[in-house]
């Protein structure tokens, strides 16, 4: 019965594949913010998940001078890596075991914006997000019609569900209540767990100051099936302002989405704040909507940076024990950033 419910707890409640602890937990580091208008590439993950995102991301965003081509490419790697379980191929799939993606992108200069939600069978959820910004004239499609579009675009179809996810799914399915049906099995070593981090967001400025963002998920674990997160939500899970710079949100999505989390971000540093502070400030709204910070027992994160190429990285808990991070990598190499835990 512990067993179960630490593992609800970790899985179930906060949604994500971390064991959350709670642990206040300052910045521990600096970093040289890049300076202003000088290109950069950020996404929410520390150095381990950001040596193997960013230089590919880097080297796409040189190779065309293009900031798009550089966020897409780092989004593409988390998307076809079977070692993040939740982001695209081998992402943990719903209570129906079905994996289903939310993957939004948005441009600065322009403030065209593109998104699909609940969509199947497709790894590169992000690029078929940048498709529905660069080649219609809608913002989201979703479920079926977002299958049917990346078709369209030659996109493969391919079973998205790995061993590991599957398995991870099924020990979930089997541990969830003692009034179903299902049941362990005797030998605890059967399932194989795979638990890494959640969703990413990859946030870049261009050559010319041209900012960009996108955020992909496979959502939360478990969700019911046709549950859309604030990733694919424009102003939740991602938002950015070419005047301004980008913002992106990892974690419990209703409560980005209630808030507006990744909007009220770049406002408040469109109002002069850092984005340390702005990071902060959401993550303290969240607290207001929830009636207080001990009412709150899931987690979010907010990283952000702005046209002075300073970064934000906040979180309402720890990420195994450590600092919440976000790496950036700029034409001086990449570095880590360390955020603030705010509970
Ligand atoms: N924000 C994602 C969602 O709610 C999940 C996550 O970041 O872990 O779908």
């Amino acid at each position: 019965m512990a067993a179960r419910r630490e593992f609800m707890h970790t899985l179930g409640l906060f949604g994500l594949s971390l064991p959350v602890i709670s642990k206040a937990l300052a910045r521990q580091q600096s970093y040289t913010p890049s300076g202003a208008g000088q290109p950069l590439i950020l996404c929410s993950r520390d150095e381990y998940w950001a040596k193997k995102v960013l230089p590919p991301a880097w080297a796409a965003f040189s190779a065309s001078g293009n900031i798009l081509d550089g966020i897409e490419v780092g989004g593409n790697v988390c998307e076809l890596d079977p070692e993040d379980t939740s982001v695209g191929y081998g992402g943990l799939p719903d209570e129906n075991g079905i994996v289903t993606l939310d993957a939004s992108m948005m441009y600065g200069p322009t403030h065209k914006c593109g998104s699909v939600a609940a969509l199947e069978n497709i790894k590169k959820a992000c690029s078929v997000a940048r498709l529905v910004m660069e080649r219609t004239d809608h913002a989201m499609i979703v479920g079926a019609g977002a299958l049917s579009f990346a078709k369209a675009h030659g996109f493969p179809e391919e079973n998205l569900l790995t061993e590991q996810s599957r398995l991870t799914w099924l020990e979930w399915k089997e541990n969830l209540s003692n009034e179903d049906d299902w049941l362990p099995p005797a030998d605890k070593d059967y399932y194989k767990k795979l638990r890494k981090r959640g969703t990413i967001n990859v946030l870049g400025m261009g050559n010319e100051g041209e900012v960009a963002g996108l955020t992909t998920t496979s959502g939360l674990f478990g969700k019911i099936h046709g549950r859309v997160g604030d990733s694919p939500i424009i102003g939740a899970g991602l938002y950015v302002d070419n005047e301004v710079g980008a913002a992106g949100a990892t974690g419990r999505g209703e409560e980005l989405i209630r808030t507006c989390g990744s909007f009220l971000l770049v406002e408040k540093m469109r109002a002069g704040k850092s984005p340390q502070v702005a990071c902060e400030e959401v993550i303290e709204r969240i607290f207001y909507v929830n009636k207080g910070k001990d009412q709150v027992n899931f987690n979010v994160k907010m990283v952000a940076f702005n046209k002075d190429g300073d970064v934000g990285v906040a979180s309402i808990m720890s990420e195994e024990g450590t600092s919440p991070y976000a790496s950036i990598i700029t034409a001086q190499g990449l570095q880590p950033v360390p955020g603030k835990v705010m509970k």
